[in-house]
């Protein structure tokens, strides 16, 4: 028999290396990207209701409940198309910093699809899922996919790349908030850029070589994001002091990440950042694999 509710577990991305090989006439940036989830998660619970449409309830009363949610987008977009029967009840408990540069709202669509799939028993594939997920946004397929992967294209080309090797991830979010489209617009391509290797990162994780891989991870947006508020280099340095075999910022910020390979390590530096860093939000997690 159909489900009736379920809950789904929405992890976050960070990303290894970002890059914006160039930028489309209809304005789109292409990019390169090493896209890796976190155990850090949103939780979505989904009720089937007797009565149409979609009610969206969060604990972070700021964020949209309408069709500005993407939780809400995706759910209208599946079942307008499926004709589905009745309506839906979502409770989002977010804890993924918002606008942060994880992919917060974009893993929320992509779990919500998934489990719309499963509740309704649409059959649909991974790959059904992410052609209909990218009309929506282009992060929203890898949100689909999981774990590591290389994207291309506006983000939605996937494919399969060697995974990490194990370490332990300490996310420092500054409070800062960043809008993505101005750091895209703030960002200059042309021949003095200096672009991150991302196929060399590629090769380190192939060769399962954090300390290389480390001395490798670049993110272009960097060059806008840090001059705009230094304070993310100032969180880069700290974990670079603090134990940390490399430290990056994740998408156009500000969030920033450290690879561990000791976890103890980790700990002991989140607790000192959140002292360092005012009213940051500061999380210490595995990958999601
Ligand atoms: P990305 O890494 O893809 O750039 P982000 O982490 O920078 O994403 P999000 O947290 O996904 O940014 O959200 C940015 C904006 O999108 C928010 O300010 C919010 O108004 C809107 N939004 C829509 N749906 C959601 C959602 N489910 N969760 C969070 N924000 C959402």
């Amino acid at each position: 028999m159909a489900m009736e509710s379920m809950w789904i577990n929405a992890p976050a991305k960070i990303n290894i290396g970002l890059d914006v090989v160039g930028k489309r006439e209809d304005g789109y940036h292409e990019v390169k990207m090493i896209m890796q989830s976190i155990r850090l998660f949103d939780r979505l619970t989904l009720t089937r209701k007797k009565d149409p449409g979609v009610r969206l309830t969060t604990n972070l009363k700021f964020l949209p409940t309408d069709d500005n949610n993407l939780i809400v987008k995706s759910a209208k977009m599946l079942m307008k198309e499926f004709n589905l029967e009745g309506g839906l009840n979502i409770n989002l408990e977010k804890r993924i910093p918002v606008a942060a540069g994880m992919a917060g709202g974009s893993t929320d669509a992509a779990s919500t699809m998934i489990a719309i799939n499963q509740m309704y028993e649409l059959g649909l594939s991974n790959s059904q899922l992410m052609k209909r997920a990218v009309k929506i946004g282009a992060d929203i397929p890898y949100c689909i996919m999981k774990g590591t992967a290389l994207a291309e294209g506006i983000g939605e080309k996937l494919s399969t790349i060697p995974k990490l090797p194990n370490c332990t991830i300490l996310i420092v979010k500054p409070k800062i908030h960043v809008s993505t489209r101005e750091v895209y617009a703030g960002l200059t391509l042309d021949e003095n850029t200096v672009h991150p290797d991302i196929d060399l990162m590629v090769e380190d994780m192939k060769k399962k070589d954090i300390t290389s891989l480390c001395s490798h991870i670049g993110n272009i947006l960097e060059s806008v994001t840090i001059p705009m508020y230094p304070e993310i280099a100032e969180i880069k340095d700290f974990m670079m002091k603090n134990g940390a075999k490399g430290s990056l910022m994740s998408g156009s910020g500000p969030t920033v990440f450290g690879i561990y390979t000791d976890k103890d390590a980790a700990v002991k530096a989140k607790e000192a950042a959140l002292k360092q860093f005012e009213k940051s939000f500061a999380f210490v997690t595995d990958l999601y694999r």
